[in-house]
Order: C-alpha cells, then structure tokens, then sequence
C-alpha cells in the first residue's frame, strides 16, 4: 500500500456488540476498541443504536481521547460498533473517521471497515456519473452507498449484492436498528472473530478484543461469509461459490497483538517459531540477543533460546510512544525513532551483539537503530529480521509505502546490509516464515512476493 501517494490507504481495527444490557455496551465497545489500539491510532468512533435511532460519536485522536467518560455513559443501546484507524497523510481527517451512518429505505445503517478495496475508485466514478454526491474519500461510503442502494426488503441480500461486485480486502462490520452484521472478504485478508459474553455476542478483529470486552472467543468469520447476530441468535451465511484462505501474512509478522489467535494461530507463538528457525538459518556465536521492541521481541526471545545465547534488553522503549512509522511525514519519522527507543549502554558495550526485528520496510529505522548501538560501545551488530524483505506493495490494508521507498524492492541484501551499516543481514526464509505458523491454511504473500490473490493497479508495479 502506497504512504505517499493521493489515494486512502488504511489500517483499522473494528468491534461490534450486541447485547441483552443496554447499559454496558458503549463501555464493551471501549474496551474493545482499546484492545484493538494498535491496529491505528489516528481516529476512533462508536456507533450505536439507542432506541430509536444510530447515534454516533467520533473524532481524531486515540480511543481514550474521544470516547470520553461522559460520552460512554450518554450513548446507551443494544448493539453498537467500533472503528480505531490510520490512514495516510492527505487523510488525516474527521470527517473520514467512522463508523459511518448512513439513511437506506427503511431505517439507518452504520457500517466500520477493516482493508482496502481495489476497485473503490471506479466503483465511485460509475456511482458519481449516476448523481450520487459523497461525503467522505473513504472506500467504505462506496460500500454504504452501494448497500442502500441494493436494498430490496433484505439488508443482508443487499450486502451479499454489494460483496458481488466489490473487490479487495474488507472486514466489515455493520449495524441495522435490529441487528450486527459481520463481513469476511473472500479471501479472509484481514482478521475478524466471533465471541460471546453472557446475554449476547461480540465481533473483533482480533481475539485480543474479543477477550478484551470480557468475553469468550467462538471462532473465526470465515472468508466469503456473513455473520448476522439479532434476537434470534447468531446466523451465518457463506456468500460465494469459490472463497479460499488467505489472510495476510503480515498480520502475524508485525500487525496484530501477539496474545491474538487468528484464524487459529497464535501470533506470539508464531514469532516465536520464525526467531528459532532464523537461528537456525543464520546462526551468530554472540554475547547477547535483543529485540526491537515490540514486534521483534518473540521473535528474538525464539532465536535466543534456539542458540542458548543470553537474551537481553539491549533496547528500551518509551512506553507512551506511538508506533514511529505511524508518522506519515519522513523527518518525523527519523526524528521519532530516538523519542522511542534508547540503547542501554551498561548491557551492549564490547559485545558482540544480535538484533532481531521482524520486518525491514524502507530501511530507515533500522539503520538509524543500528547505528545508536554502535554508538552505545557494541563491539558487532548482527541484524536478523524473522521474515523475508518487504519487495511489493500492500493494497489490501497494511501500511507499506510504494515500491520506490521499499528497500527490499530496491537493494540486494548485501546492498541493505551496507546500507544500514550491519555487520552481517539475514531475512528469514519465505518458507520458515510460513512454516512457523505451524498451519497448512495459505497466506497472502503479496508483499513478500508480488504474489497478489486478485488483480491490483498497474499490476502492482
Ligand atoms: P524501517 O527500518 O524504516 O523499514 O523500519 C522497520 C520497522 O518498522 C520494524 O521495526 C517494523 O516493526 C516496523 N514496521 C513494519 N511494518 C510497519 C507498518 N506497516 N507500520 C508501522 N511500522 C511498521
């Protein structure tokens, strides 16, 4: 996915309740949502039936900052939803935020997405030649519209009409006045699961939400399937002749919560596996193993116990910092990384050293990193990352930049290991990558190979 071009690239985490006490599912969607906070920090929203109309409240921020204490004990309903989301720089804007709630015939509906669709552009023109004027630039009020406009007596037919012609990546979750919908594209490219907590259920993106909002996790919405939660209980419908698994790896490698499962996988465990075969791909006889907090810490803690070297933390980082990346802007972005991590000299002077992250993107941090250490007194700096260089573009979701600032897609290893002034460089393998998942369901790779599920723009090119 493109940081720096014109178009909405996104990365999201949405929740749903539907429950029996309307005095605790605003708070439900908060803890949720909190739990989801990782997957974007830029805006958060609830939506939420309150007898007798979608009542919404959203804005920039992080969900601690908009939904207030004041505005959780106002909003009181049965069934609501949640949104926390990134977007890039041209974006960054309120009114792009969701839950969106739009009118169809017969009543509101609010809808929160997770993905990126690839066909939303031309889906837009054809729906503008035709009158319809758009309030927002995101993908998802091309869904909305889309849904309201196929509406014929069914919302559930007209979402499985809208899924008929939309392509790319989407968890969806919607509401109606009666009921909770939740959407798994055909390919399940992004995560969402079922729990349930006494008098009712929940949807999350991950099962870290689902726990988060004190409930019990069911399992995974399967790709091409809907989920409709009413007072009937939970229905599921599998929409499409052909749907086949294929979530994105990258969830595992960097995105999602280590204590989630998803799609029956455990992200922790997974990073884990990948950091012991990468020891056992690029072995180091070295004094101590750290990470690059957070993501690379299962990862490292695995590549030490697979060598029996120490593991330590050679890095600390500022507990209240956001994620550096998240920063559109470059100069941020570099100023960022030294108000997020600092080098624990005590631990690294003369040592021969590993560091282990999980992805390398534009090479940016990693350089800036491994240049702190030596500055710190390590004696070698042996970068490992737990999985392979990021070579292509993500259109379905995950915020990766274009090919021309991926530095995978740019230099030979030995080039980036020059690059980012390492004594030595190893990418794990594409095939430990996937066999540390310990799963034979398959995995978007797109990023890692250009292997795209569905046609992208310009062939991803
Ligand atoms: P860089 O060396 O500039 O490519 O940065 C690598 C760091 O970015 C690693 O620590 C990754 O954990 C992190 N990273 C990878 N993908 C993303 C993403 N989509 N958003 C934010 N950070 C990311």
């Amino acid at each position: 996915m493109y940081l720096d071009d014109d178009k909405l690239h996104e990365e999201c985490g949405v929740v749903g309740v539907y429950t029996a006490n309307p005095d605790i599912t605003s708070q439900l969607i908060y803890y949720g949502l909190f739990a989801l906070q990782h997957r974007g920090q830029e805006s958060a929203g609830i939506a939420i039936h309150t007898g007798n109309k979608i009542e919404f409240h959203k804005d920039m921020g992080l969900v601690a900052d908009v939904l207030k204490q004041e505005i959780i004990n106002r909003l009181t309903g049965n069934i609501a939803i949640g949104h926390v989301r990134y977007s890039n720089d041209g974006e960054r804007e309120k009114q792009n935020a969701q839950p969106l709630v739009v009118r169809y015939k017969e009543g509101s509906i609010a809808l929160a997405h997770n993905g990126n669709l690839v066909n939303a552009d031309s889906l837009r023109d054809i729906l503008e030649n035709e009158g319809v004027i758009f309030q927002t630039s995101t993908d998802s009020e091309v869904v909305a519209n889309l849904v309201s406009r196929h509406y014929r007596g069914s919302i559930v037919k007209s979402i499985q009409n809208t899924m008929e012609v939309v392509k790319g990546a989407y968890a969806f979750v919607f509401m109606t006045e009666k009921e909770l919908i939740g959407v798994r594209d055909n390919y399940g490219l992004r995560p969402l699961c079922l729990g349930k907590r006494e008098g009712g259920y929940l949807l999350a993106s991950e099962s870290c939400g689902i726990t988060a909002m004190g409930g019990e996790f069911i399992r995974d919405i399967e790709p091409g399937e809907i989920v409709v939660i009413n007072e009937d209980g939970v229905k599921s419908i599998k929409t499409t002749k052909y749907a086949r698994q294929e979530l994105c790896i990258f969830e595992h490698v960097y995105f999602a919560r280590p204590d989630s499962n998803l799609d029956g996988v455990n992200v922790y465990r997974t990073r884990y596996n990948s950091g012991r075969l990468l020891a056992q791909e690029a072995p180091v006889k070295a004094d101590l193993v750290f990470c690059v907090p957070d993501s690379g810490t299962p990862a490292a803690l695995g590549y030490a116990a697979e060598l029996n070297i120490p593991y330590g933390l050679g890095i600390i980082k500022n507990r209240y910092a956001k994620r550096t990346f998240i920063e559109p802007k470059q100069s941020l972005r570099e100023q960022g990384v030294k108000t997020k991590l600092s080098i624990l000299k005590e631990l690294v002077e003369g040592k021969v050293v590993v560091m282990v992250d999980d992805s390398i993107v534009r090479g940016t941090t990693t350089k800036q990193i491994v240049n702190m250490v030596k500055e710190a007194g390590a004696k070698e700096v042996h970068v490992r990352i737990s999985s392979p260089p990021v070579t292509h573009s993500c259109f379905f979701g995950i915020n990766t930049p274009d090919r021309s600032k991926l530095i995978g897609a740019n230099k030979t290893i030995e080039e980036i290991k020059e690059h980012i002034k390492a004594d030595s460089l190893h990418f794990l393998s594409l095939e430990n990558l996937i066999k540390s998942t310990g799963s034979t369901a398959g995995y978007c790779k797109a990023c890692l190979n250009g292997d795209y599920p569905m046609e992208v723009p310009n062939n991803g090119i």
